[in-house]
């Protein structure tokens, strides 16, 4: 018998304004849906596939489960073809559903088509158990991309397989002896390009409740950019038929060896998912049946290595990494439009000149009266002129300052005052001619 627990979250994300994605929480089946296509293709796309496939399969055979998602592909080209507006919708669909092995015992069986994923955590271990359909995966598995090209490449939303495009599909197909303590996780791309398979990994080990970690792990691809639809849905298996298994840590199995372990006979007919009470009542302690994990390091212990461990072949560290650069090129940025600003306002401050009134005397200053920021004006040359000599209404104008453009020209207005003072006859003769008069340089 398989008991299995499930949680799922899906969300919006922080860029989209529709939710294309869709999930499927049956009894003894679930899916992820990535739709796509203008209008309301992608949601209608992904609704049909996933309704398809709930409706399809009753007890799910590795057979029955593949003819699902082939008519859920016959049912969204139909409507494509029967709708203009629908025309060239598609979506992904990544299933897992408990199917009856072929030695009568219990096996999980995953379907895919597209670039939605399934991952399995056991042991501590995050290994992706399907294949994207995806052009930029095709060039890395042909060596012309490493991982963190592909997994950071602009166009790797290109599909090569989707549902809904042709009038057959092929499906791809991984089957998992389930192992009490194996954690499924269902997800589409608004996830993983995201957040890193470190991340995810922490994840899974850190928190038990499979709706809290599908929560969390939502939660975590909105915080790092939100970018797409985000859908998530984490299966636990807590019991499996095959508990003596376990007794191989990190032992995986695509397609299980048949009659492996040689266990008691499953029962015909078998209970798939913990019932309602035991969902709601299921802690957040380990599975039980993990305890007996005799090989297997605590849960403790697990958790200071696999976080490397789960890096595992796509290297999902780089947009993370992407995102420190842009933020190191962006403060870079900025702080170069600062230092071109502070420079032409320092020079601006530096380089012009007006004549004010220092202590009743007459004189010229380079700066700007007040001062700009931090730059106050500095004495550049007395003129030996005082205010009261000055007629009335040129007092006013040089108490609040005469800006000039240069110094000769501030030199130029100083001889014109000392002639205004001369031919009024009220000031004193300029016995000393500004021209002789040692400037006295910037003061601070
Ligand atoms: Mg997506």
């Amino acid at each position: 018998m398989t008991v299995l627990r499930v949680g799922s979250a899906s969300d919006v994300g922080r860029v989209r304004s529709n939710n294309q994605d869709a999930t499927l929480v049956a009894p003894d089946l679930f899916a992820v849906a990535d739709g796509m296509g203008g209008h309301q293709g992608g949601e209608v796309a992904s609704a049909i596939a996933v309704e398809t496939l709930r409706s399809a399969v009753a007890a799910p055979t590795p057979a029955s489960l593949v003819e699902a998602v082939r008519a859920a592909n016959q049912a969204i080209w139909d409507r494509s073809a029967a709708d203009p507006e629908l025309r060239g919708m598609g979506t992904t669909l990544c299933a897992l559903a408990v199917v009856e092995g072929t030695g009568g015992g219990e096996q999980l069986m995953v379907v895919n088509v597209g670039d939605s994923r399934a991952y399995l955590f056991r042991n501590g271990e995050l290994s992706q158990l399907t294949r994207d359909h995806s052009l930029v995966e095709d060039l890395r598995a042909e060596g012309r991309l490493t991982d963190e090209e592909a997994a950071a490449h602009p166009h790797r939303n290109i599909l090569t397989r989707a549902l809904g495009s042709e009038p057959d599909v092929e499906v791809d197909q991984h089957e998992v002896e389930p192992l009490a303590g194996d954690r499924f996780l269902l997800c589409s791309d608004g996830l993983f390009n995201e957040v890193t398979l470190d991340r995810i990994g922490a994840t899974l080990r850190r928190l038990a409740d499979p709706e809290d970690t599908a929560r969390e792990l939502v939660r975590l691809a909105n915080e790092h950019g939100g970018r797409d639809n985000i859908t998530v849905v984490v299966v636990d298996v807590v019991e499996s038929d095959s508990p003596q298994v376990a007794a191989e840590p990190g032992a995986r199995s695509a397609s299980g060896p048949p009659g492996r372990g040689g266990t008691a006979v499953a029962p015909a007919v078998s209970q798939r998912l913990a019932p309602e009470e035991d969902l709601a009542g299921f802690s957040t302690a380990a599975p039980p049946a993990s305890a007996e994990e005799p090989p297997g390091p605590p849960p403790e212990a697990r958790d200071s290595d696999a976080g490397e461990e789960a890096e595992t072949r796509k290297g999902r560290e780089r947009p993370a990494r992407r995102i420190t650069w842009r933020v190191a090129l962006f403060v870079v940025v900025v702080l170069a439009v600062l230092a071109t600003a502070a420079g032409a306002i320092a020079w601006y401050a530096r380089h012009t000149y007006f004549v004010g009134v220092r202590a009743g005397e007459v004189t010229i200053f380079k700066g700007r009266p007040g001062g700009v920021l931090w730059f106050g004006p500095t004495v550049e040359q007395r003129t030996g002129i005082k205010l009261t000599e000055m007629p009335a209404q040129y007092r006013d104008d040089l108490t609040k300052g005469v800006d000039e453009s240069s110094l000769a020209a501030a030199r130029r207005y100083i001889e014109k005052l000392q002639g205004i003072a001369a031919s009024q006859g009220i000031g004193r003769p300029p016995a000393a001619p500004t021209t002789s008069a040692p400037p006295t340089g910037p003061h601070s």
